[in-house]
C-alpha cells in the first residue's frame, strides 16, 4: 500500500506532478482542496462543518481536514495507496497520515522551486477586466499588448500577482512546510526534486528517485 506525499509551495506544480503520478502508477490523485470543493458543493456534513471556518476567513481545522482525508481513503481505491496533494500540512496531519496509512508512506516527495522563480512566473500574470482570461507576459502572451485577444478588454495585474503580494505569501507558506520537510526528513521517506525544469523532467526524476527508495 505505497501513500506518497507531495511537499511544495502554490505554484511549484504539486497538482500537475501528483496527476501525473498517479496515472503512472496507477494510484488515486487525492486533493485536498479538490476534496474540500466536492464536499462544499454537496453540502455533506464535512462541507457544511468546513463552511462554518471558511465564511468566517479562518482556517479549517485539522481534525475536519484529517476526518475528510480518512473518510476519501476509506473508499475501495484509496485502500491500495494513493497520492495525497495538498495533504499534510501541519505535523498533526503527519501523524494522522502515518495511523491511516499504517506505516506504508513510501515517501513525501519536496517539489523544490526558488521563491524568485516562483514571484517571476506569477508576476508575468496578467487578466482581463471583462472576463478574467488569464495571460502572461512571457508564457503566453496576447496578440496585442495589454489587451484581451477574446473580448478586446483591458489586461491588468491583480494585486495578489504583485511580486511582493506573491513574496510574502511563499514565504509564508515556505516556513509551514519546513518543519513538514524536517519531520520526513528525519523518518529517513524525504524525497527532494528540483521542481524548477519541465513537467515531464520533473515527473521523471521523482520516479527515478521512489524506484532507488525502493531498492535501496
Ligand atoms: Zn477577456
Amino acid at each position: 500500500m505505497p501513500f506518497i506525499a507531495l511537499l511544495g509551495v502554490p505554484g511549484a506544480g504539486k497538482g500537475t506532478q501528483a496527476k501525473r503520478l498517479s496515472a503512472a502508477l496507477a494510484l488515486p490523485h487525492v486533493s485536498s482542496g479538490d476534496l474540500f470543493r466536492e464536499n462544499l458543493k454537496h453540502g455533506t456534513p464535512i462541507g457544511q462543518e468546513a463552511e462554518k471556518y471558511l465564511s468566517r476567513g479562518e482556517l479549517v481545522p485539522d481534525a475536519i481536514t484529517i476526518e475528510m482525508i480518512e473518510e476519501r481513503l476509506a473508499q475501495t481505491d484509496g485502500a491500495a495507496g494513493a497520492i495525497l496533494d495538498g495533504f499534510p500540512r501541519t505535523a498533526r496531519q503527519a501523524d494522522a497520515l502515518e495511523n491511516m496509512a499504517g506505516g506504508s508512506l513510501r515517501a513525501a516527495v519536496h517539489v523544490e522551486v526558488p521563491i524568485e522563480r516562483l514571484v517571476e512566473r506569477m508576476a508575468g500574470r496578467r487578466v482581463c477586466r471583462e472576463q478574467g482570461h488569464v495571460y502572461h507576459t512571457k508564457h503566453k502572451p496576447p496578440k496585442e499588448w495589454g489587451i484581451c485577444d477574446i473580448d478586446g478588454s483591458e489586461l491588468y495585474q491583480r494585486d495578489d500577482d504583485k511580486p511582493e503580494t506573491v513574496r510574502h505569501r511563499l514565504k509564508v507558506y515556505e516556513e509551514q512546510t519546513a518543519p513538514l520537510v524536517e519531520y520526513y526528513r528525519e523518518r529517513g521517506v524525504l524525497v527532494t526534486v528540483n521542481g524548477d525544469q519541465p513537467i515531464e523532467a520533473v515527473t521523471e526524476a521523482i520516479l527515478s528517485s521512489l524506484e532507488q527508495e525502493a531498492t535501496s
